[in-house]
């Protein structure tokens, strides 16, 4: 849609407004999803054109857009993104803008820098220092360098240069600063595939030979070749021309993806996460609108990239809980993935060893193509896996490495091998207690625990991240040297481990420990060439790395996940377990996971026992649906929060009794009640949950029933559509 200078339209900008604004179009005229900036008050600000003006302003006040951006407009179907996301997780549209304009400096004017390229006249003094450059220079094949690429590669100072610019040997030129990301091949043979991995990519194929909207779960235990087969679904969307985006989570962990990403087209992708400086943002942004960008790796609001010609989605570990985004805008990456693709006629692929419930009953009720890998590359089976029940154990006090864990460990230790000690605690103890009165030291702005770092000498809050000197006396009764720490933390089971095993080398993964991902991941890589005997690791640790000389993993508490009114709490444990245990034994040695349990019998322990997943997803589903629980049942969490207790829950009593709306489409309203964390940085919180049957409009019957009451500027409420969590 065309409009003309002086017409009206309409322009959605990324201000806290509940509404377009109209403006006049500027000289030259502008398209529908043109980004440009407008005058609003006293400022300029940025936004798109979203379609003809409403009309319904004093047309002596209208204004006129100051000018479009050089960047190509937005199209239609993100547009249609962005208002169906907005619909979905009932978020205004400004804020869904913004998601889609991250990029720093959209407004600015493309920026230039200086680069060389060879000229036509030769200097009249050709020196040494001089012929090294012009070596260095033909070296590059005519592609511009900047002085500082030259510089490094002929070893030369900036004056030698600057003196063959002077004489006309080299010319100096601006070009855009933002250039477009290298080639990748997709033609360049990948690692040989085995048969099944071949025929799990075929069905990939298929699909991106299609062009058409399609998601599929590929299913596979670590080690199996998903990456492997997903990447020849990325070549075969490259090859079509069109663009693919990989998502990962803890993305700052990539730099092995990126690796076998190189080794497989040629070149390295396009990056996108909070661990990229501001200017490769910049380029990414511009240059996936603009093409220059084919193939990006990236965290979850890549999904907001302009992409011009999606071709492909794959979302890795797409059970992993980072994918919901829980600050600002509530979405789940995974859906939005979904919904992206459907508009964009792009195929998903959602990767796994252990599929979310969601993902597994859609695959179940044929909405997803479901693809298994099974066998695990260059390895025979899955550990070996037993439950130790410490009923039967005699563990001390105050220690939590049970005698059978203990010779478990012992014979790897004189085996040489690795062993791994999992325990998903962060910190020295959970507790801190004062053993004269019994206080426990608590945050002071949230209703949570201060939790012992010892290597740190600091408590901390896991809420608010507030941190204070461990003290010496008792903040309650004053007693000096009466504190003492309740619970195992991993900090503390290293403690403990260099106890039992004095000759092992100990490392502790866990992220706090480190000051910088880069860091942590160098760790890692050590750890991985063997310089440790024993890890000890919380979650971190199952999250796809590689440990070839691991044999052994020791869970410390398989029960602690089992513990929660958690609707995913068994789902969560289960994966983390598999996760975990899959850790063990991945070269040509089949490996062993004991978990230390009070409940050997649990259906849960049974199950990550047993390996007989169907079993546990087929029984879980089971009794998700017989309580209209997601995925069988739509589920939305609201939380109200304040400094002010009494307006909270007054508040939620409003709610609750105007819940007319809600009851309308049959939907349940629950609560108020306190939320599990009921104080997080001096605000109080308040829950209510409400619940309808599937096929429900429960997003329409929410936005009337919440638009019933009025929130203050210090009273906040936030919708979780399809919440994860229930802090
Ligand atoms: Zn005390
Ligand atoms: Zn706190």
């Amino acid at each position: 849609m065309r409009f003309e200078a002086g017409d009206l339209v309409a322009v959605l900008t990324t201000q806290p407004l509940d509404r377009t604004l109209d403006y006049r179009a500027p000289e030259g005229g502008c398209v529908q999803g043109d980004f440009v900036e407008v005058p609003l008050g006293p400022r300029k600000v940025i936004g798109v054109v979203w379609g003809p003006g409403q009309g319904d302003w004093d047309p002596a006040k209208l204004r006129r857009v100051l000018r479009v951006l050089d960047t190509p407009p937005m199209r239609d179907e993100m547009r249609a993104f962005l208002t169906r996301a907005a619909r979905y997780t009932l978020t205004p549209m400004p804020a869904m803008l913004r998601l889609a304009t991250r990029a720093p400096g959209l407004g600015d004017a493309p920026s230039m820098r200086k680069v060389l390229v060879a000229g036509e006249g030769e200097p009249a003094r050709m020196t040494e220092a001089r012929m090294r450059v012009m070596d260095a220079l033909a070296a590059y094949g005519g592609a511009p360098v900047t002085q500082a690429e030259l510089v490094e590669a002929a070893g030369v100072s900036a004056s030698v240069i600057k003196g063959l610019v002077a004489a006309g040997a080299i010319h100096e030129q601006d070009t855009p600063r933002d250039l477009p990301y290298p080639p990748l091949d997709p033609a360049r043979p990948g690692k040989p595939l085995t048969p099944e991995q071949e025929a799990a990519a075929g069905h990939l194929l298929h699909g991106i030979e299609a062009e058409a909207y399609g998601t599929t779960l590929l299913k596979g235990v670590t080690g199996s070749g998903k990456t492997e087969v997903y990447l020849e679904a990325v070549a075969a969307c490259l090859a079509k021309g069109r663009q693919a985006l990989v998502l990962l989570p803890e993305i700052a962990l990539s730099a092995e993806f990126l690796t076998r990403v190189e080794g497989r087209f040629g070149a390295r992708p396009a990056e996108w996460h909070s661990g990229v400086t501001m200017t490769e943002r910049r380029r990414c942004w511009r240059m996936v609108a603009e093409g220059g960008a084919r193939f990006v790796v990236g965290a979850r609001s890549a999904l907001f990239l302009p992409f011009q010609d999606l071709g492909l989605i794959v979302v890795d570990e797409e059970h992993d809980t980072s994918y919901k985004q829980e600050e600002g805008v509530l979405y789940n990456a995974r859906d939005m993935a979904v919904l992206r693709a459907s508009l964009a006629s792009a195929q998903v692929v959602l990767a796994s060893a252990t599929p979310s419930l969601e993902s597994w009953a859609n695959a179940e009720a044929g909405k997803y193509l479901r693809v298994d890998l099974g066998a695990r590359f260059g390895a025979a089976e899955l550990p070996e896996m037993a439950a130790i029940d410490m009923r039967a154990e005699e563990v001390p006090f105050g220690r939590w490495l049970s005698p059978s864990l203990k010779r478990a460990v012992t014979a790897r230790l004189e085996a040489g091998e690795q062993s791994l000690l999992f325990l998903n605690r962060r910190g020295y103890a959970p507790v801190t207690l004062c053993r004269a009165c019994g206080h426990q030291i608590g945050c002071e702005t949230c209703d949570a625990r201060m939790v012992e770092h010892r290597f740190q000498k600091r408590l901390m809050c896991h809420q608010c991240g507030a941190t204070r000197a461990i003290p010496e006396a008792c903040p309650s009764c004053e007693a000096e040297g009466k504190l003492a720490a309740v619970g195992p933390g991993v900090e503390r089971l290293a403690e403990e481990a260099a106890e039992a095993f004095p000759d092992a080398r100990i490392a502790v993964l866990s992220s706090d420990l480190f000051g910088s991902a880069r860091a942590l991941k160098a760790q890692i890589v050590e750890i991985a060439e063997g310089a440790a005997d024993i890890i000890i690791g919380t979650q971190l640790v199952a999250k796809g790395h590689n440990f070839p000389l691991l044999t052994l993993v020791g869970v410390i508490d398989a029960d602690l996940g089992l513990q929660g009114s958690d609707l995913r709490a068994a789902e969560r444990t289960f994966q983390l377990m598999r996760q975990v245990a899959g850790r063990a034994g991945r070269a040509e040695k089949r490996g062993e996971a004991l978990l230390q349990t009070y409940q050997p019998d649990h259906p849960v322990i049974r199950a990550i026992l047993t390996g007989d997943e169907e079993a546990f997803w087929r029984a879980e589903a089971g009794e998700r649906h017989a309580a209209g629980m997601p995925p069988y049942g739509r589920m939305a969490g609201i939380i109200l929060s304040s400094p002010d207790l009494q307006e909270v829950f007054d508040l939620g009593n409003a709610l609750a009794r105007n819940h007319a709306p809600l009851s309308e489409v049959g939907a349940m309203v629950y609560g108020p009640a306190p939320a599990p964390i009921a104080r997080i940085r001096g605000r109080h919180r308040v829950r209510l949950l409400v619940t309808a049957p599937k096929g429900v409009a429960l997003q329409d019957a929410l936005a009337r029933w919440v638009g019933q009451v009025k929130t203050g500027p210090n009273l906040r409420l936030a919708v979780d559509i399809d919440p994860q969590s229930f802090f």
